[in-house]
């Protein structure tokens, strides 16, 4: 016989803790299994998350872990390797098999950088992708935008609200017509056409972008897109119906966070490419309820029966 819960949380990131709190507090039982990598493992602080901002991700999920075991919910540091939902839902992980009322996938995404040198090993700190999280500490400084798509040239256009020295790398993404040019070039934005071949750093404050031209350009901080990739493979799996999002395919969720698949829910970056970290402990915080009114929807329909009887 497995262990027994009422819910299998499958990630400890903002999202999956934020749900385990509401549904230990629910006085559910609830197990957490996580991997230990969220996404924004690679930055030392965390910001626009109110009354935590500047913080470090770590401590928030330190803390959120805490009070999570202080209701009596558990956590687990194992990496989840499959689910089955049939005739219960059993989760197998690194640290053996348990089988769960409800299952919440909370695992988040991967971000995939370009294959630039460089780029990778200064992520999180030099290199960045979120202006709300980020870009005020770069505020007023040379701000570079290495273009992934011809979407770039919208992050170039935002970003000038923090500073007016925003550089553009189309990087082979060149500016798709003139007016979109003359945009630009109204706003103070550079273009540099050359594609970006390296990236070093030379002090904290200054990365050299190295061009196929054989010149270099510095700037104060880089900031550029990824190609967002969910942590989708245990829903995939159980056959969850997707959804396309713009040109992506995600798992499709209502809006109380129901996957397609019976008893199986998901939350946070795996289904949200928006979900900040706010917006993840928001989303957790709802679905839980909703899990929760589900249970309490079956042990209604369970009483009844057994009073039939
Ligand atoms: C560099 C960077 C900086 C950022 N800075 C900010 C910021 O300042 N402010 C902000 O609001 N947002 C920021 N973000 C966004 C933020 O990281 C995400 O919004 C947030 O992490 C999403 O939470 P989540 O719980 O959905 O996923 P995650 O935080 O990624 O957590 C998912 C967890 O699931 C685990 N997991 C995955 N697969 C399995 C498995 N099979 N078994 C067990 N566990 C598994 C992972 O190891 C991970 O611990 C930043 C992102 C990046 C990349």
């Amino acid at each position: 016989m497995s262990e027994e819960f009422d819910v299998v949380v499958v990630g400890g990131g903002p999202a999956g803790l934020s749900a385990a709190l509401s549904l230990v507090r629910a006085r559910r039982k609830v197990l957490v299994l996580d991997a230990g990598r969220p996404r924004n493992r690679f930055a030392a602080h965390m910001h626009g998350v109110l009354g935590h901002d500047g913080l470090s991700p770590r401590t928030l999920l330190a803390a959120g872990r805490d009070e999570i075991l202080g209701y009596g919910g558990e956590v687990r540091d194992a990496a989840v390797t499959g689910v089955t939902v049939m005739p219960g839902i059993r989760v197998s992980s690194s640290a053996g098999e348990v089988s769960a009322r409800r299952l919440l996938v909370a695992t988040g995404l991967t971000d995939e950088l370009l294959p630039i040198p460089g780029l990778r090993e200064n992520w999180g700190t030099a290199v960045v992708v979120c202006p709300y999280c980020d870009a005020w500490e770069r505020r007023d400084r040379i701000i570079g935008v290495v273009a992934t798509s011809v979407d770039s040239v919208e992050q170039a256009q935002t970003l000038r609200q923090w500073t007016d020295r925003v550089v553009y790398f189309a990087n082979g993404f060149e500016v798709p017509n003139a007016e979109t040019s003359r945009r630009l070039r109204v706003r103070g934005i550079r273009i540099v056409h050359a594609p970006v071949v390296r990236l070093t750093m030379r002090s904290d404050q200054e990365v050299r972008l190295h061009l196929a031209d054989g010149a270099d350009v510095g700037v104060g901080a880089v900031f550029t897109g990824t190609t967002m990739r969910p942590n989708d493979d245990l829903l995939r799996a159980l056959g969850a119906r997707t959804t396309i999002d713009r040109t992506s395919e995600w798992i499709a969720v209502d809006s109380d966070g129901r996957t397609s698949v019976r008893g199986v829910w998901a939350v946070g970056n795996v289904v949200d490419p928006r979900s900040n970290v706010s917006v993840s402990l928001g989303a957790g915080s709802l679905i839980a309820g909703a899990m929760n009114a589900d249970m309490v929807a079956e042990d209604i329909d369970a009483a009844a029966a057994e009073a039939r009887e």
